[in-house]
């Protein structure tokens, strides 16, 4: 069986579904290198409970949970199967390492998984099931989560962080491709964390990578990155996509970890 390597996707607004631009072309070019893997997990910045919670319908529905948005994006579905076998698993992996954890049979996938497997993987034919963060988690506890959930990646299954490496709502300004300097600054410390492995910097980062708290006022769209980063262990072989800065303030990039490829975007259309 293929070893998996670990993903942190930055996951843009809703529109990014019918909006793919460089990064979506990417992850699509990603989705087709890496290969479809036995199943999916994500943990998503959009599902935060008190302690951790782990989808468990066998077929969960596609959740919009935004508003304000164009209609078109309400009627995008993502009919990926879940796998109430692999959330029994990643319990027993989870409660292995101290982490309590329960199971949610009604809970369907959210846009913070939905969108970006609409580019990674748009046939939705890989099974998907997500796995919350406990509100009050911490870098460190997020790191450790990932760790926890390592062990997936020999058995063919890909786990994948999804947030955004620079997220700042209240400085969105929608269509402005002129990125703020702060968020560059940001986003290339960290990045450069990334390549070199570090994971005590990793997880330091919002205490100690420049303008951290103007680039997330809060952190939960941060967070996935550690879990990315813990579910393979740094240190091996990293892919940095840099799919540029949107909106002014949303970074784009997204992390392999655990492989290097070489991944040619082309224009891509979603289905
Ligand atoms: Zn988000």
């Amino acid at each position: 069986m293929i070893t998996m390597p670990s993903l942190f996707i930055s996951h843009g607004a809703p529109t990014y579904a019918l909006e793919p631009g460089l990064a979506g072309a990417q992850l699509r070019a990603l989705g087709k290198a890496l290969g479809k893997p036995l199943a999916i997990v994500v943990i998503s910045a959009h599902w935060m409970t008190r302690e951790v919670e782990i989808t468990a319908a066998q077929h969960p529905d596609t959740i919009h949970d935004f508003s304000g948005f164009p209609r078109a994006l309400y009627a995008l579905q993502y009919p990926a199967l879940g796998s109430p076998a692999l959330a029994v698993r990643v319990q027993n992996l989870l409660q292995s390492q101290g982490i309590a954890a329960q199971l949610d049979a009604r809970r369907g996938l959210d846009h913070g998984a939905w969108v970006p497997l609409l580019h990674l993987y748009p046939d939705a034919d890989v099974p998907v099931i997500q796995v919350s963060l406990p509100v009050d988690a911490d870098a460190a506890n997020a790191f450790a989560l990932g760790q926890a959930l390592a062990p997936l990646a020999q058995e063919g299954v890909l786990v994948i962080g999804s947030g955004s490496l620079t997220h700042n709502l209240y400085e969105v300004r929608w269509g402005q491709a002129q990125a703020e300097s702060y968020a560059q600054e940001f986003s290339a410390w960290v990045r450069q964390a990334v390549i070199d492995g570090d994971t005590t910097r990793l997880v330091q980062s919002l205490a100690r990578a420049p303008h951290a708290q103007r680039a997330h006022p809060t952190t939960e769209h941060f967070l996935p990155l550690l879990v990315a980063a813990g579910a393979a262990r740094l240190g091996g072989a990293v892919t940095v996509l840099d799919g540029g800065i949107s909106h002014a303030v949303l970074s784009m990039e997204s992390y392999v970890f655990g492989q290097t490829l070489t991944i040619e975007a082309r224009d891509y259309e979603p289905k």
